[in-house]
């Protein structure tokens, strides 16, 4: 994506630059959220006062609890898993003492009123909040936030916030704050709101996370929309791009109501091809598989057509839970439910891949220097062996209640992958030896390094399958930081020496008659599925959203066709210029 100014006004109206989170466009009336909505009535309340004060506290308290506790109770059953987590999250922080007891302090020590009391403590814990280094953990801040303003809301005898009255009938409205909760996402599921816009947030910020879940096109991290953006101003969410438009020219609004309307058309026709085996034209099967990051999307990705899942990501299980790791129990219960979710189908587990980008806070080392060549994935694994193994022990545990097989990420020596076989079979004695039940799995390495995948016949050795991580994989062959803004642009899918990578850990699977899939960002660009299908890819897994529209790619190809043309492309010193030239006209009719 290319870098935007922060807000620009032009002929095309003010735009304002944000995180992409949540695809497609939603145009509406802007309803803003007040702006301020944190001020608080400062005034010191005198000491025989205090008790009031402090009753004013409680029934702030106890009622927004029961304000949550509500919405839990109504949360309709198809209401996203996160919705439910974390309004308990919200719940836990009404109770904590940190909280309860900093804010006491204020009133008794300093006689400030309740509300004043409730903001001191809050900027006193969202610094704490800011100090911290693992970004999940430094979003809560938000939750913080949003349960203090609840509690603010209480106080001040005010509703929750509604859509106004006077939006009309079937006026799509786009919401625009500073940031939002989950609560109040979902008092806003059954309003007519199109997008959301909110000016803080990160990628993982709840209100990504409950769009994204809702499908609702939707910006986060727009800093300048709070101020820009007027109360019932026209504006323009590209979902896709992470820009706001506010109050746009009419040929910018009539090429954006094209665009919304061609997405739709899309949309329509993709899902219809959901039940359709994913075969090419002159007859090759393709495995398409899921992505997916939490035991709950097993069930989505099933329903979204996928005939298995390619890559559960479980570091998600081991973050943000100050340090402490899930013990066996709860990460067997995690996985089962996965399995369970498959209903029969295989789910790939890969076993724990923190630090880099994802790092773990009780991993996260200051002073290291380069994070994404530090003690990552399988080598923190096998720097910590008890813990590897209870992930290992609730994988086997796991297995017996469906087809599992285990992943293991970031392989680059024939040591590791010595030690990480041998880590199983020690986890399965483990099992044996305490007489509980485990199931049978397939062993299979990440390709992500290039010296693995320079080594690629020693890994089809030890492996029953491979899965080519490119996302590393170019990160490590170009020498390019995944996650710095500043290298973006040399981020190239398509360098020769990538693709020649690619082309020989497929060819070598193919040659020793085991599965290779990729499971990295390229397996769900539909520009690039004719080529990994020349190269003889069978295997794609990627983020649920994806698998109709490379389904819709595959059902086009000739795959025949294919084979001397990806051979061009890999010879290419270009290969990017002839993507364009695929033999089979496929591009043509997407
Ligand atoms: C990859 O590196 O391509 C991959 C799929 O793993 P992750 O994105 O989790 O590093
Ligand atoms: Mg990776």
């Amino acid at each position: 994506m290319k870098a935007h100014s922060p807000a620009g006004q032009g002929p095309t109206g003010r735009a304002i630059q944000g995180l992409a989170v949540s695809r497609g466009v939603a145009i509406g009336r802007a309803v803003l959220v007040a702006a301020g909505r944190m001020e608080a009535v400062h005034r010191f309340v005198e000491p025989e006062q205090v008790q009031d004060e402090l009753a004013r506290l409680r029934g702030a308290r106890d009622a927004v609890t029961l304000e949550l506790q509500r919405l839990q109770a109504e949360l309709p059953p198809d209401a996203p898993q996160e919705l439910a987590a974390l309004l308990e999250v919200h719940v836990l922080m009404l109770q904590d003492e940190l909280l309860a007891s900093g804010v006491r302090h204020w009133i008794i020590e300093r006689l400030y009123n309740a509300e004043w009391a409730l903001t001191t403590q809050l900027e006193v814990l969202s610094r704490q909040f800011d100090e911290m280094e693992d970004e999940y953990l430094r979003e809560r801040k938000a939750d913080l936030e949003q349960v203090v303003e609840r509690m603010l809301r209480q106080l001040r005898g005010a509703a929750a916030p509604q859509p106004p009255a006077h939006a009309g009938e079937g006026t799509p409205l786009v919401l625009v704050a500073h940031d939002l909760g989950p609560a109040d996402m979902l008092q806003f599921r059954r309003t007519p709101f199109v997008g959301f816009v909110t000016s803080a947030g990160g990628r993982t910020s709840h209100t990504a996370i409950v769009a994204r879940s809702m499908d609702i096109p939707a910006v986060v991290g727009a800093r300048a929309a709070s101020q820009l953006v007027r109360q019932d101003d026209w504006i323009i969410v590209d979902g896709d791009a992470g820009l706001v438009i506010v109050d746009p020219a009419p040929e910018v609004l009539a090429r954006y109501r094209d665009r919304q309307q061609q997405i739709a058309r899309e949309r329509e026709q993709l899902a219809r091809l959901r039940h359709m085996p994913s075969v090419t034209r002159d007859g090759q099967a393709v495995e398409l598989l899921a992505n997916i990051e939490q035991p709950e999307d097993a069930a989505v990705a099933v329903r979204a057509g996928a005939v298995g899942v390619g890559l559960f990501r479980t570091e998600f299980l081991f973050m943000g839970r100050g340090g402490r790791l899930p013990d066996e129990e709860a990460q067997y219960r995690a996985y089962r439910a996965a399995v369970e979710g498959m209903q029969g189908l295989p789910l790939t587990i890969r076993t724990v891949d923190v630090g880099a980008d994802k790092p773990l806070e009780r991993g996260a080392r200051d002073g290291t220097l380069n994070p994404a060549l530090g003690l990552r994935a399988i080598r923190w694994s096998l720097a910590e062996p008890e813990m590897f193994r209870t992930q290992l022990r609730a994988i086997l545990r796991a297995a017996a209640h469906g087809k599992v097989r285990m992943l293991f990420p970031m392989l680059a020596h024939l040591t590791e992958i010595r030690q990480a076989i041998a880590q199983v079979a020690q986890a399965r004695a483990e099992l044996d030896a305490r007489g509980a039940c485990h199931g049978p799995v397939q062993l299979g390495a990440m390709i992500e390094i290039p010296a693995a995948a320079l080594m690629v016949r020693q890994f089809l050795a030890h492996f029953d399958f491979l899965s080519i991580g490119t996302n590393d994989l170019i990160q490590y062959a170009l020498a390019i930081d995944r996650a710095d803004e500043a290298v973006a642009e040399l981020y190239d899918p398509l360098h020769p020496a990538v693709l020649r990578m690619v082309a020989d850990v497929i060819a070598e699977g193919a040659r020793a008659g085991k599965p290779v899939s990729v499971c990295g960002e390229m397996a769900g660009d539909p520009s690039l599925t004719r080529l990994l299908l020349g190269l003889g890819l069978r295997s794609f897994s990627m983020h649920p959203t994806q698998l109709q529209a490379v389904k819709r790619e595959i059902l086009q190809a000739d795959a025949g066709l294919l084979v001397d043309w990806a051979r061009q492309v890999l010879a290419a010193d270009e290969p990017a210029a002839c993507l364009a030239l695929a033999p089979d006209g496929s591009a043509a009719a997407a």
